[in-house]
């Protein structure tokens, strides 16, 4: 059965051997994350690379490697069009497609993944540009039509949970005969236009937040998944019909919830996060390293959510949130074992820059002239 599986996918060309494409971005050096004033213990050295100082050695410098480093001067526009511009085109073929935001808690991934109304992130961009893709392909007369839709859900403790029908229950998941992941009982909502989206996904989106002033901090605690899909149908016999995933994925905090002394129903939340997040790690080690080796999609609902949208013939993007600050060295170091490429040690003293200018304001001024001038992606 499985050898067939693969004479399959290899005959339709779905072999499993596309990598994840690894991207990390700094956000910039808050003064207030910072409560010994120590400045950053990271920055950018190029395009693709950082460095960090070595605690075991302060003489010495660590630098990573990933297929793309954003600084903490990137915009919220540079990270899109970098990092998630170019997928969406496949979502109108009938490819899958993920982004996700790895990382500690305070280190960006909602800013990065949902953004402000002054700098909106990933998810309004990508959104705004699946419906400008669709209108263009529909002005070209090809013969298709196509409709656009949305699911979401968050995974909390190990549970799949609708957010746009919120209830306690647990949604199952399931896999059909040609391998596509559905969840039954998921509401999904056909779209008209961008601010059709905007007004079912806001108030979903409060929703989760009601929630996690309730139980403290559950948005840190949960990963908060949308689900855009474009189905596209042909207008003549045989009426062929390909449908496209993309799946928009703010993950739970990865800090090391051992260390915060987290206790029982916290403890619970960070075994099921500790869990998912280690799956997720080795699953994107397994399609980068390629050789075919089993991906262990199975052992947790995150990964298992994902399995047609992760690897395979899909085109997928972790975008991983790291802060310079030496508050968050450790949470630091582990990111960036999970995301790198490579890793050099370099005999150097890190290069300390004093930080003047609170570093924030700089940035919001800067996207502030981005917000002002592009409103579209
Ligand atoms: P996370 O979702 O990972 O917990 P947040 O996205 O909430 O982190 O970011 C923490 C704080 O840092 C927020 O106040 C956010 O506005 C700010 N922030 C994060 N990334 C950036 C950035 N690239 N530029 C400016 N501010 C940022
Ligand atoms: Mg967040």
């Amino acid at each position: 059965m499985a050898a067939q599986r693969v004479a399959e996918d290899v005959a339709k060309g779905t072999k499993q051997t596309a990598r994840v494409r690894v991207a990390v971005r700094l956000r910039p050096y808050m003064r207030m994350q910072d409560q010994k004033g120590e400045g950053a213990c990271v920055r950018r050295l190029d395009t693709e690379t950082l460095e960090i100082i070595n605690w075991r050695n302060a003489t010495e410098t660590l630098q990573y490697q990933f297929d793309v480093f954003h600084g903490e001067e990137t915009t919220q526009q540079e990270v899109f069009l970098s990092s998630v511009k170019p997928i969406l085109p496949h979502l109108l073929k009938g490819q899958n497609a993920s982004v996700f935001a790895y990382g500690p808690t305070g280190a960006g991934k909602t800013h990065t993944m949902l953004g402000s109304q002054e700098q909106p992130g990933v998810i309004p961009r990508a959104v705004r540009g699946v419906f400008n893709l669709v209108k263009a392909k529909e002005r070209e007369h090809e013969g298709w039509d196509y409709s656009i839709g949305m699911s979401y859900l968050e995974i909390y403790n190990e549970k799949v949970l609708d957010l746009l029908s919120p209830s306690a229950q647990d949604l199952p998941i399931r896999e059909d005969k040609d391998r596509n992941i559905l969840i039954p009982g998921l509401t999904h909502t056909p779209l008209s236009s961008f601010s059709n989206f905007h007004s079912h996904f806001i108030p979903a989106s409060l929703n989760r937040t009601t929630a996690s002033t309730k139980l403290n901090q559950r948005s840190s605690r949960s990963h908060a998944i949308l689900l855009i899909k474009v189905v596209r149908t042909q207008r003549n016999p045989p009426h062929r019909q390909q449908t496209g995933k993309l799946y928009l994925v703010d993950l739970a905090g990865s800090e090391d919830n051992r260390r915060t002394g987290n206790k029982g129903i916290r403890l619970k939340e960070s075994g099921a996060i500790n869990l998912s997040l280690f799956t997720l790690s080795k699953v994107v080690d397994s399609l980068n390293a390629g050789g075919g080796g089993r991906v262990p999609y199975r052992d947790s609902k995150l990964t298992r959510l994902l399995q047609d949208s992760l690897g395979g013939s899909s085109h997928s993007v972790m975008i991983t949130n790291i802060a310079p600050e030496y508050t968050y060295y450790f949470e630091t170091f582990t990111a960036l074992n999970f995301a790198a490429k490579s890793k050099q040690i370099v005999n150097k003293p890190f290069v300390r820059e004093t930080v003047t200018v609170p570093s924030v304001q700089v940035k919001r001024s800067r996207e502030e002239q981005e917000a002002g001038r592009s409103g579209e992606p």
